[in-house]
C-alpha cells in the first residue's frame, strides 16, 4: 500500500475540516501516491536493463575464457604441424645421409639434422606448455559456464520479480488513479481550480501546517494565521508559496483540550 501514512495515522483522529479543504487534502495524497506509484514505474526499466547489463559481463568473461582456451588449442596444433614438418625432414636428411659422398658432406648433413631435432625438442616442450595450460583454461571455462549458468538464473529470476512488481504497480496505479478521479470529482469548480492552479505552479498544491510553520516551504506563518489554519475552517494559502494549507491535530490521546 502507498500511502502517506503519517498523515493517514493522524487523520484516524477525525478531523472536523471544511468539506472543500477535507477533498483537496484526500486529492493532494491520490496525488501524491499516484506520483509514487508512477516513478516506481518508471524505474523498471531502468531496472531491467541493469540486469541485462550485469549478465552480458557475465557472458563476455565466459567468452573470453572460451577464446582463450580456443587459443590455446590452436596454438598446440600449430605446434604438432610443425613437428610433423621437421620430423619429415629429419627422415630426408637421415635418407640423403646414406648418398653423401665425403666425410665434410658427411658432417655437415649430421649437423642439419641435430639441428632439426633441436627444433623438434623445443616444439615438444611449446606442446606440453600449451596442454598445461589448457588444463588450467578448460577448469577455468567449466568454472565460468558454471557461474554463467548461475547468474542466467539470478537474472531471469530478477526479471520476472520486476514484471511481477509492475504488474502490481499498474494495478495500483489504475486503483489510486481511479481514486483520485473518484475525489476530483466530488470537489467544487472553484476549489479544484485553485488546487490545478497552484499544482501547475508548484507540482504541489497542498501543504500541511505544523509547529507554526508551512511544511513545504518552510515559512513561519503568522501566529493569527496558524490559528486559523488549526480550525481548518477555511481554505488558506502560504503567503509564500500559495500552497493550499490545512492542520492536522495531534492524536487524541495526547491532545489537551483547551
Ligand atoms: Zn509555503
Amino acid at each position: 500500500m502507498l500511502e502517506c501514512s503519517s498523515y493517514r495515522a493522524r487523520a484516524a483522529n477525525p478531523l472536523r475540516m471544511n468539506p472543500d479543504l477535507e477533498k483537496l487534502v484526500r486529492l493532494h495524497h491520490a496525488e501524491a501516491d499516484l506520483k509514487r506509484v508512477e516513478a516506481e514505474l518508471a524505474e523498471i526499466p531502468r531496472k531491467k536493463s541493469a540486469l541485462e547489463e550485469t549478465l552480458a559481463r557475465d557472458r563476455s568473461r565466459l567468452d573470453a575464457a572460451r577464446a582463450a582456451l580456443d587459443g590455446s588449442q590452436k596454438a598446440r596444433k600449430q605446434h604438432e604441424a610443425q613437428v610433423q614438418d621437421l620430423e619429415g625432414k629429419r627422415s630426408k636428411y637421415k635418407g640423403q645421409l646414406m648418398d653423401v659422398k665425403t666425410n665434410k658432406e658427411y658432417t655437415a648433413m649430421l649437423h642439419e639434422i641435430e639441428g632439426v631435432e633441436r627444433e623438434i625438442r623445443l616444439r615438444e616442450d611449446q606442446i606440453l606448455a600449451e596442454m598445461e595450460r589448457g588444463e588450467g583454461l578448460s577448469a577455468e571455462v567449466k568454472a565460468e559456464e558454471e557461474a554463467f549458468k548461475e547468474a542466467e538464473g539470478r537474472s531471469r529470476e530478477g526479471g520476472r520479480a520486476l514484471d511481477e512488481r509492475a504488474r502490481e504497480l499498474e494495478a495500483e496505479r489504475a486503483r489510486v488513479a481511479a481514486e483520485r478521479d473518484a475525489v476530483a470529482a466530488t470537489i467544487a469548480a472553484d476549489p479544484l481550480e485553485l488546487f490545478q492552479r497552484v499544482a501547475r505552479l508548484r507540482g504541489v498544491a497542498v501543504a500541511e501546517a505544523r509547529d507554526g510553520m508551512c511544511q513545504v516551504c518552510h515559512l513561519k506563518l503568522r501566529l493569527q494565521m496558524y490559528a486559523e489554519i488549526k480550525h481548518n475552517e477555511e481554505i488558506q494559502q502560504c503567503p509564500a508559496c500559495n500552497r493550499i494549507l490545512y492542520y492536522v491535530p495531534p492524536p487524541a490521546a495526547t491532545a489537551i483540550e483547551p
